[in-house]
């Protein structure tokens, strides 16, 4: 109440001060009275009605007027007025007044009224443009646009660029008889209807009357409401995103002041929608680009068609494209239809597309083609095949996206639309993206099926590798045992002496066959670990013995050779678990190999003895040695030193091969120390077997220390 009043007071303390100082000057001057009065307190009431209002002003005014009759018209210091002259003094005084008041009155309504707008705007811009949702935008439009302007209908058209119309997608009815029309029914070509024409001039349009305006359009059956319309279109860079529209109940409610805000509030909305436009559109692309990544699983897991499937889907989500179809390059060097998609594609149809030929497809192979976008009732690069079938199809626009893995043209993706259209570039750019990645999932494919049918010729070599190998030793061992048992008969004369060139003959053949032998023996047992289905015949045994025979089968070579054999076993057995046979042909290979690397006559030592719980075996040359960077590679698989000394010297690098798998079959270790020139010792160790029937020596007990056991076998001469 106080502050209410406060004006009014101020405005009375304003008249009393300036009358106090004419009356002063008017005493001081000794005038009867001050014709400017009039004037000044004319000025004083523009001036309090400016600062206060236009109450404050009229009291003023009055209060003025009765003290100017009391104070300064003749006869001074009573009221009422003497002569005429005085009374329209007076009159035309207030009249001034007022009119000045008045116009004060409308001027500062008006820029107050602007000024609250402009807060307004300032408040609700923010909340339109942060936005990034495109309903989001819409609905703060609505409210935004309420707190500026008092409208009845708020309406939002968006520019539907594929169908060249406007189309309703906000409609706000705040009273009849808006609420009860279905507004939605009405879509707008350029030019149709006042939405219409703004959106084609670009320029906003006020009716004041509507319903003398024969270019309203409204919803059939509707009659024309007495409204004032206001439609705005919003754009911006040069783009047209769609018409506000306003709509006020009677004539002349909305007025030309109407227009600059909702101006401002629709660019602020082109704005915003162009925002979430390109924001929806890199989110779409991040999608995109994690399906993509979603059709390379390591092992290939989804079938081939899904994948193709999935691709296709890939475009159709982000093209929207009528019809789709993924094209992809075979064995046969054709193009075939691989998936087929799209919005409209005929469900249940399957694709009738005959396999393509490059020629085909020539006018796509350029590289430098990355996408090729057309008109195919016009263009006449488009070959025969595409141009027919997008006839048939009533297409309008098509897109066609050549796929590329290095410079292989892998395939392509056909897109087509029934209405004409037009791409912007990020679109576009974005499809090329999608083709990238398409193609490398294609290709990666490709590769994988190359890898995996490799793999299976590879497999199935081996497989017949191993067959021959186990039929070819089977068939040589039974003739070879043939041969030896009559070549042994010759060396015992069983058949009769025979000459001393002979025995020698018969000594070689002998040697030789051994040889042969082993190497048959060897191949036996390794198509038998590879083959996994001949399980070793593990039993107790006593590894002296193994080493005993293998000795004794291996030192005809060393006399041949001149060479001398030390063996040296310990007394006590050494108990194991194990394959004899097996162990056998282990032992045999480090004895040969013995013999066969060494250059001079083979010094061989072979120590036997039991240690820490574990059973060793050591068989030490004093031949060529081994090199160091050779060492790792020794138990491989055909693996052989590649030293041209050794050019002579026969071998297939499975030894020491099958070596390590019999002994770590049984649960034991093989190393290798060498020194080149100097020799090499292979050490092997072995579990003492649990319970060891031939043995009743415990561990730690009786051969720990090695002792001669088996005499040295020494080199006849
Ligand atoms: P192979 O004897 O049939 O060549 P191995 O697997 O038994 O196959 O041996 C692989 C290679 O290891 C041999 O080719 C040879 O170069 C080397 N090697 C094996 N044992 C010895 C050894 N005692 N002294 C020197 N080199 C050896």
């Amino acid at each position: 109440m106080i502050r209410r009043l406060l004006p009014y007071g101020v405005a009375l303390a304003a008249v009393a001060v300036v009358a106090a100082g004419l009356g002063v000057a008017a005493w001081a001057l000794a005038l009867p009275r001050i014709e400017t009065f009039l004037l000044v307190f004319v000025l004083l009431a523009g001036a309090i009605a400016w600062q206060l209002g236009r109450g404050p002003a009229v009291l003023a005014t009055a209060t003025f007027a009765l003290v100017s009759d009391y104070f300064f018209i003749e006869p001074q210091n009573r009221f009422g007025t003497t002569t005429l002259s005085d009374s329209v003094h007076l009159i035309t005084g207030v009249l001034a007044a007022a009119a000045v008041i008045q116009f004060v009155h409308v001027a500062r309504h008006d820029q107050l009224l602007l000024r609250k707008r402009k807060e307004l705007l300032q408040d609700v811009s923010p909340r339109i443009i942060q936005s990034l949702d495109a309903d989001e935008i819409l609905n703060t439009v609505a409210e935004a646009t309420l707190r500026v302007i008092d409208y009845q209908h708020f309406r939002l058209y968006r520019w539907d660029e594929a169908a060249e119309r406007l189309v309703l997608v906000k409609s706000v009815a705040r009273a009849d008889p808006y609420t009860g029309i279905d507004w939605h029914t009405v879509t707008l070509a350029l030019g149709e209807g006042i939405t219409g024409i703004a959106a084609q001039s670009r320029r906003s349009i006020l009716v004041p009357d509507a319903s003398q305006d024969a270019r309203m359009v409204y919803p059939s059956g509707v009659s024309p409401i007495k409204e004032s319309v206001l439609s705005v279109p919003m754009v911006t860079q040069n783009r047209l995103f769609g018409v506000l529209s306003l709509a006020r109940l009677r004539a002349r409610s909305l007025s030309l002041e109407d227009v600059p805000v909702m101006e401002s509030i629709a660019a602020q909305t082109a704005l915003a929608l162009a925002n979430a436009e390109q924001y929806a559109e890199a989110e779409q692309t991040i999608k995109a680009l994690a399906m993509i990544e979603t059709l390379q699983p390591p092992d290939g897991g989804l079938p081939d068609a899904d994948i193709d499937q999935r691709i296709l889907q890939g475009f159709v989500d982000l093209s929207q494209a009528d019809l789709a179809l993924l094209r992809r390059l075979e064995a046969d060097k054709r193009y075939h239809v691989a998936a087929v998609g799209g919005r409209s594609w005929p469900k249940n149809a399957v694709s009738t597309g005959e396999p393509l030929t490059a020629a085909q497809v020539a006018w796509l192979s350029d590289p430098k083609v990355t996408v090729y976008v057309a008109d195919p009732g016009t263009d006449q690069k488009l070959p025969d095949w595409a141009g027919r079938g997008a006839q048939l199809a009533g297409v309008k626009a098509a897109v066609y996206l050549p796929m590329r893995a290095g410079q292989r043209f892998v395939g392509f993706v056909g897109l087509q639309w029934r209405r004409p259209r037009w791409f912007r570039p990020e679109q576009l750019g974005r499809l090329q993206l999608l083709a990238a990645q398409a193609a490398i999932a294609l290709d990666t494919r490709h590769a994988l099926e190359h890898e995996r049918g490799r793999a299976e010729a590879l497999a199935e070599l081996e497989r017949a590798r191993r067959e021959f190998m186990q039929i070819a030793s089977h068939e040589l061992r039974t003739p070879l045992t043939v041969i030896r048992g009559y070549a042994s008969l010759l060396e015992e004369g069983s058949l009769g002496q025979l000459p001393q060139p002979a025995r020698q003959a018969v000594q070689t053949l002998m040697d030789k066959s051994s040889e042969m032998r082993a190497q048959i023996e060897r191949m036996l047992l390794l198509a038998r670990l590879e083959d996994g289905a001949a399980l070793p015949q593990m039993a107790p045994l006593d590894l002296r013995t193994v080493v005993t025979e293998a000795v004794e089968r291996v030192q005809p070579q060393v006399q041949l050779k001149e060479g001398r054999l030390r063996l040296e076993l310990a007394e006590a057995p050494l108990p194991i678990l194990g394959d004899s046979e097996r162990l056998g042909t282990a032992v045999d290979n480090l004895l040969q190999n013995a013999v066969k690397f060494s250059t001079g006559p083979p010094q061989i030592e072979v120590v036997g003895h039991r240690e820490n719980g574990r059973i060793h075996l050591v068989v030490r040359d004093h031949g060529i040695g081994i090199p160091e960077a050779a060492r790792r590679h020794l138990f491989e698989k055909f693996y052989r030193v590649h030293n041209p000394q050794l050019q002579n010297v026969a071998g297939t690098g499975i030894g020491l091969y099958l070596v390590r798998q019999v002994v770590e079959g049984h649960g034991g270790r093989v190393r290798v120390d060498s020194h080149l020139d100097e020799g090499s010792a292979f050490e092997i160790d072995l579990p003492v077997a649990p319970e060891t029937p031939c043995s009743p020596a415990g561990d730690g007990q009786g051969g720990e220390t090695p002792s001669p056991l088996v005499g040295e076998g020494r080199g006849g001469g």
